[in-house]
């Protein structure tokens, strides 16, 4: 493969290479076809990677399939070592990927990139620790009976991921598949492929060929080729909601196993003890506002009680303000930009359709500048409707983008009925100095993570998933590992034979 290629953020840069990974080989599409990654900070072509089909797809988990059948042999601990190994490699480089994440997908170095990098890290440790938790149990069936279940992997794992964490969520993928003993072949996003083989890159020094392989391509084409390849017996997506939906469809055509990682409209409730800095300053982080509101996770439903609901959002426009937007490799950049023209027109017709919604009112943002530096990228600024209705369109559909609405409560009844009446159910926040009414909140919220009091993404050992159609199946932990990655079997012996 070419050397690592450094992020270029200036314009007419000459655009790179970066192939695929394939049976331990860098390789071009079967088609010979290239897709272009652009820098969403100014528009320029920072590289091209190939655009890979059903044909590679199949190369790919044919090499995986291959490669299971020594890999799942290896001791646990020696898989695991392996993967503490690229924990150890990923440490040392992670400037370079963080950069290259900051340049092709638009999240600020520091405030994002860097701290995504470094989280990567760290699954990979974390995962390669639990290799050897791999433990069935045994089963009191009487004197003369042995009965014992085996937690065995699953075989090749075809795994999907989006551009608005792409290492993260790669290395969560690779890291659990690999632990386990399966054989990956993961899709990254056309929008966000470079770091992810950059990390492939180092995760391919320490796996035996084919353990891992990485595909990049469209979602029609290479995604869907790998979700209906019948050599793969597990399916881990993590994107739309919409998408979701077809990559089950597909399981179920083949009956595999399938864990899905959707979409988000999360409430955050704040009772009227909670107006202060620290809250303030929590929700802005529960929105990701500095990863542009580009997270399942963002709270984007502000549920605030009416005797604070004006103060608050002072205080909250007050602070979003000051967010400095800029390139995202700059270090003083606390805001990057958003991923992609098509994202962006998303957004920018959300934020109008706030802005005609009778009785909305824009409390701080609104529709891009025009012209300026912001206007060379798909920048948009923080954005705060208020006394939105929950069942307006800008309530209930996920924006994927930096707007958020306020929604005022007297009774924290209605407050939880609004917050439960979604279709989604994926995080919550609440916020109160009352911890007994911060639990019976949180444990009346429909949602597969609800923090109290605090705003933070994932770590290492969250059993991470949601409820409704945000999703089936957990991850990012020691029982998201054992029961999406593996499969019990039970073994029983009669003694007295
Ligand atoms: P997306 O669903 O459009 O794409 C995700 C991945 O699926 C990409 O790699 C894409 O190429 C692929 N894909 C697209 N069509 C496909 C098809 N027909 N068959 C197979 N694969 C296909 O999502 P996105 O726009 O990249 O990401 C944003 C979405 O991801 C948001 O809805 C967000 O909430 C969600 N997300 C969820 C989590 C979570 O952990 N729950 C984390 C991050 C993002």
């Amino acid at each position: 493969m070419a050397e690592i290629m450094e992020p270029v953020a200036v314009a007419g840069q000459e655009a790179r290479r970066a192939p695929m990974l394939v049976d331990g080989q860098w390789v071009e599409a079967a088609g010979g076809q290239w897709i272009e990654v652009e820098n969403p900070a100014n528009r320029s072509v920072i590289a091209q990677v190939p655009r890979g089909g059903a044909e590679d797809v199949d190369r790919a988990v044919k090499a995986a399939a291959r490669a299971f059948e020594s890999w799942k042999a290896a001791p646990p601990r020696e898989r695991g070592r392996l993967l503490v190994r690229i924990a150890d490699a990923f440490e040392a480089r992670v400037e370079p990927i963080a950069r290259l994440i900051a340049a092709e997908t638009g999240n600020a170095l520091r405030t994002q990139s860097r701290p995504e990098a470094k989280g990567s890290a760290d699954l990979f440790r974390y995962f390669g620790g639990l290799a050897s938790e791999l433990k069935g149990e045994t089963v009191p069936l009487g004197e003369h009976v042995l009965s014992y279940t085996r937690r065995e992997p699953i075989g090749v794992v075809g795994a999907i991921i989006p551009w608005n964490s792409p290492v993260v969520l790669g290395a969560m993928k690779i890291a659990m598949s690999a632990a386990a003993g399966n054989a990956v072949v993961l899709k990254a996003a056309e929008d966000a492929p470079l770091a992810v083989l950059e990390m492939a890159r180092i995760c391919q020094e320490h796996l035996p060929p084919g353990v891992m392989n990485v595909v990049t391509g469209y979602g029609e084409e290479a995604g869907a080729a790998l979700a209906r390849h019948p050599l793969v017996r597990k399916l881990s997506f993590t994107g739309s909601t919409e998408v979701g939906k077809l990559v089950m469809h597909a399981a179920a055509d083949r009956i595999v196993p399938v864990s899905l990682e959707l979409g988000g409209k999360s409430p955050a409730i704040v009772f009227p003890d909670a107006n202060d800095d620290a809250v303030v300053e929590g929700v802005v982080n529960g929105m990701r506002f500095t990863r542009q509101g580009q997270s399942c996770t963002a709270g984007s439903r502000l549920f605030l009680h009416r005797s604070i609901f004006d103060a608050f959002l002072a205080r909250l426009a007050g602070k979003l303000r000051v967010l400095k937007l800029g390139d995202p490799l700059d270090e003083a950049t606390d805001m990057g930009t958003l991923i992609n023209r098509r994202q962006f027109e998303r957004v920018c017709s959300y934020i109008d359709d706030g802005l005609a919604q009778q009785g909305a009112r824009l409390v701080t943002g609104g529709l891009p500048p025009k012209s300026g530096p912001l206007a060379q990228g798909y920048f948009v600024e923080p954005t705060v409707f208020a006394e939105v209705r929950n069942d307006w369109r800008i309530a209930r559909e996920e924006i994927f983008g930096p707007v958020l609405v306020a929604i005022p409560w007297e009774d924290v009844a209605d407050a939880i009925r609004m917050a439960n009446d979604s279709h989604y159910g994926l995080a919550a926040y609440v916020w109160t100095h009352d911890i007994a009414k911060g639990l019976s909140t949180a444990h009346a919220i429909e949602s597969g993570w609800v923090q109290v009091n605090q705003g933070l993404g994932q770590s290492p050992g969250h059993s991470y998933g949601g409820f409704k159609q945000s999703g089936i199946g957990r991850e990012f932990s020691l029982e998201g590992m054992l029961e999406s990655f593996t499969q019990r079997k039970s073994v029983t012996v009669n003694l007295k034979y």
